[in-house]
């Protein structure tokens, strides 16, 4: 097994390291209140995080204003140099961080935190290249004048971030936004803040002091100050809709910018002339099973054509019984734990609702782990839902678990609607050899984020974001920057 360099020190120091402090100004600052950061895995407690109040959390906006007027006026393409030197320093402490996330999160080290970790450095080093594409433009009004467009930094961001894929999603809002001139303050997510406050830190040797600042706290009390604060020029926000629903308004109170990356029920639809191994790999790693489904992406409704049911249903059971189930920590298991008993609860109270709805079956796949250490109740199993109305909550509703809904299909058309019935529009694939039936099904398609014959995830030059009540705005992409961290200037000038 190959690493991409050793543990510098212990993931139990991390976790005492940043016991009850917030990092402010490139300093630990003591918070006056703690919350338990667990380990689902175990069910034992990590540490304590801070559990920043309205002061606190002010402290830190005050700090990332201070420092932005100075950011600002750095020249683009140094300020993008400084990030991508930052980006570099957090691969040197890969393996650390990947520890810290696999223990806060419950995603298995192998199959998930050491990729999430390389995934993050290499989105911050991308923006960190992109400096010099703050460009403006110039407009053809009157050969007598200069009429510009320049890019100018919004000034402090407020960006929030979930426990799923915290340092992906901490990377497309801080990379972007640092580059183009802005300060950010970070609220990490409760569930899971460490691997944050550490790859934070690591970044800010290279930055200085106060352009990024992290808090953690409740969203009642650290977020509602956060994103409620008078400085905060714009909020970008990953996480659940309903609290999307509730930044937005708190926005648009105060009419500034806000970006909202939500749900999914994404759908992958298998045509008769798909490539069955192709598409059942697909639907694995689309659907995020190594995750525990655990993604906003997670290509939860699979439509198969009825020519290849049973073949797929064969192969996909086959593949998923591989997968092993158990410790984070152990580089044999492909699947971790669920986050936390609230998300568990939601999971199985879904699957509950398939069991008792007459012709629907429930299949689980794999083992749950064995082991008297583990806590048993935080696991759960690939599981595929088949015989639904299409109404079911479980087709129509974001799980956010390892349950994927598989329905069979014969009417190209029948099949498309299906698939734009839901509120949701992040991401959809289509499988099939057929040039026209791509392009066609792929403009038809109600998402954000459509791909014929792979379930890639997020690349950090390719703009991701979704539509309807998936949210608002797109990160990744040079676009995303321009688009969503700057604002544009319009000069006239005559000297006539
Ligand atoms: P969540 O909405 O409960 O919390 C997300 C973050 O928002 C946390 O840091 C939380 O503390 C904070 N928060 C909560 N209430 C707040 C408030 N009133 N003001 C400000 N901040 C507040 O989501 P979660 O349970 O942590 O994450 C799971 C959800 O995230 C799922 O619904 C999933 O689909 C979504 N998600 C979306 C994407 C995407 O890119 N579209 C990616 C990952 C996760």
């Amino acid at each position: 097994m190959t690493h991409q360099n050793t543990i510098d020190t212990a993931p139990e120091e991390v976790f005492a390291s940043y016991r009850q402090v917030n990092l402010i100004d490139a300093k630990r600052v003591p918070s006056k209140a703690a919350l338990d950061v667990i380990n689902p895995a175990t069910g034992l407690v990590l540490g304590q995080a801070a559990a920043s109040d309205a002061d606190e959390t002010a402290a830190a906006i005050a700090s990332a204003k201070t420092a932005q007027a100075a950011w600002a006026q750095v020249p683009a393409r140094t300020r993008g140099k400084q990030v991508a030197a930052a980006a570099r320093a957090v691969l040197e402490h890969a393996e650390l961080i990947a520890q810290v996330l696999a223990r806060e999160t419950g995603k298995a080290i192998r199959t998930e935190c050491r990729g999430e970790v390389a995934v993050a450095a290499d989105i911050i080093e991308f923006y960190g290249n992109l400096g010099s594409e703050l460009k403006g433009q110039t407009v053809p009004y009157n050969p007598r004048m200069l009429t510009m467009t320049t890019r100018e930094p919004l000034g402090v961001v407020a960006a929030i971030v979930p426990w799923n894929v915290p340092l992906v999603l901490f990377s497309l809002k801080v990379g972007p936004a640092l580059v183009a001139g802005n300060s950010v303050v970070v609220k990490s997510s409760e569930e899971a803040p460490f691997a944050t406050y550490l790859m934070a830190e690591i970044m800010m040797r290279h930055l200085p002091a106060g352009v990024l600042n992290v808090v953690n706290g409740t969203g009642i009390e650290c977020g509602n100050a956060l994103t409620g604060h008078a400085d905060i020029a714009k909020i970008t926000f990953t996480g659940s809709e309903a609290v999307g629903e509730a930044i937005y308004k708190v926005g648009a109170a105060r009419l500034i910018p806000v970006s909202l990356e939500l749900g999914g029920k994404s759908p992958m639809i298998i045509c008769q002339d798909a490539d069955l191994d192709k598409a059942v790999a697909g639907a694995i790693s689309g659907m995020r099973f190594t995750r525990q489904g655990q993604s906003c992406t997670a290509a939860s409704r699979i439509y198969v054509h009825d020519s290849l049911m049973d073949a797929f249903m064969q192969q996909l059971g086959a593949a998923l019984d591989q997968l092993v189930i158990g410790d984070p920590l152990d580089e044999a298991t492909d699947i971790g734990t669920i986050i936390n008993a609230r998300q568990i609860a939601t999971i199985n109270s879904y699957v509950a609702k398939a069991e008792a709805t007459k012709g629907a079956t429930v299949t689980r796949y794999g083992q749950l782990p064995q082991d008297a250490a583990l806590s048993p109740d935080l696991y759960a199993q690939p599981t595929i839902l088949t015989g639904l109305p299409d109404d079911h909550p479980c087709v129509m509703e974001e799980i956010f678990g390892p349950v994927a809904v598989v329905q069979g299909w014969s009417d190209y058309d029948a099949v498309l609607d299906q698939a734009n019935s839901t509120h949701y529009g992040l991401a959809a694939s289509v499988w099939t050899k057929s040039l026209s039936v791509a392009l066609d099904s792929t403009s038809r398609l109600n998402a954000g984020y459509v791909q014929v014959n792979q379930n890639l995830t997020i690349q950090p030059n390719v703009s991701y974001g979704g539509f309807g009540r998936s949210g608002l705005g797109k990160e990744a992409s040079l676009e995303a920057m321009l688009d969503h961290f700057t604002r544009s200037k319009t000069i006239v000038m005559n000297f006539d």
